[in-house]
């Protein structure tokens, strides 16, 4: 029988479901996402988190919940470092753990550890042993391997070029890439790809932009070797790799890039923000008064509250264009 492997769509699913897909789907497994956040996910991610968790992780509590039942396997990874030189805030590292000690009945987790300080071929290392807990022969592993990581290039590629996650997956293997749409306006929407790329829990944030006829540039769609090359003066970098790259990545718009505007996204009970979100307004105000909006969402925000405050920001940088441009 075919396994069925599920892949909660949170947190970095944003980011490597393309590739963990790959992966699982070449070693003849099938591969079940939990799909878009609905309300009822949240409840239940509300109900069976800690009262204290960030928004992002009581949402993937949701996620998980849905998926038991349905499939055989739940891919949990413990995603610790992808880049030697920071690491995941402490809840990715504990996301396994935590999951498994808070569901009564769960099915069998694969949650390998990805952690590139562990040496050259870590990576492999690791899925070689998601890829043995499905029962697949090491040379099935490799392949499956190459062309995950094949995959993953390509859907980078495309989030390089300024598309946003669930557009790059859509487009992931069609030859020919729809046209993208200029903005009268340029906005960095800052913050976590789980948080920004969530159209639920965002109150579909960046389609509201669009439709108001604004450009959004996110973090993911700046080249890591330009994010890294980053100087920002700061005497000590921030531990959290998704909080570093948001700095890094408003030190290079605001250098070198011509925006209008930033919008730092933040999650409410987020531990690091509170550290990036400060030095991130700084920032802004440093760099020619950029204007800057932080928007912190939360189990409750409304699409109502949302709304009004993304209108009134984009009226006030509309206004402040015609003035001193
Ligand atoms: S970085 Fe913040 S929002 Fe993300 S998982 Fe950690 S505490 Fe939650």
């Amino acid at each position: 029988m075919t396994a069925r492997v599920g892949i909660p769509s949170s947190l970095l699913s944003f980011l490597y479901y393309p590739t963990w897909k790959t992966f699982f789907s070449e070693l003849g497994a099938q591969v079940i996402p939990s799909g878009n956040t609905t309300r009822e996910m949240l409840d239940l991610g509300v109900k069976e988190a800690l009262a204290d968790a960030c928004v992002p992780i009581k949402l993937y509590f949701g996620h998980v919940q849905s998926l038991i039942g349905k499939v055989d396997y739940l891919f949990i990874p413990r995603v610790v470092c992808l880049n030697k030189e920071t690491t995941y805030c402490p809840k990715f590292l504990g996301l396994p753990d935590m999951i498994r000690n808070s569901f009564k009945k769960i099915p069998p987790l694969i949650d390998i550890r990805l952690d590139v300080r562990e040496g050259w071929n870590a990576l492999l290392k690791a899925y070689q042993q998601a890829g043995l807990a499905l029962g697949a022969s090491r040379g099935t592993i490799a392949l499956a391997y190459r062309k995950a990581m094949a995959v993953e290039r390509r859907f980078f590629s495309l989030l390089q070029e300024g598309w946003q996650p669930l557009k790059a997956m859509e487009i992931l293997n069609k030859a020919i890439r729809p046209q993208k749409p200029k903005g009268r306006l340029v906005l960095a929407v800052l913050g976590y790809p789980y948080l920004i790329y969530d159209r639920y829990i965002s109150v579909d944030l960046l389609g509201r932009l669009k439709q108001m006829g604004v450009e959004v540039i996110t973090m993911e769609n700046l080249p890591p070797r330009v994010l890294y090359r980053q100087n920002d003066n700061l005497d000590k970098r921030p531990f959290w790799t998704l909080g570093d790259l948001v700095l890094r990545a408003a030190h290079y718009l605001l250098r070198h890039r011509r925006i209008d505007g930033i919008i730092h996204v933040t999650a409410f009970g987020c531990g690091p923000d509170s550290v990036v979100g400060k030095f991130l307004e700084m920032a802004a105000h440093e760099c020619q008064a950029v204007p800057f909006m932080s928007l912190s969402i939360d189990e409750h925000s409304g699409e109502a509250g949302i709304t009004t405050r993304l209108e009134a920001f984009v009226d006030m940088v509309c206004r402040r264009k015609e003035v001193y441009v």
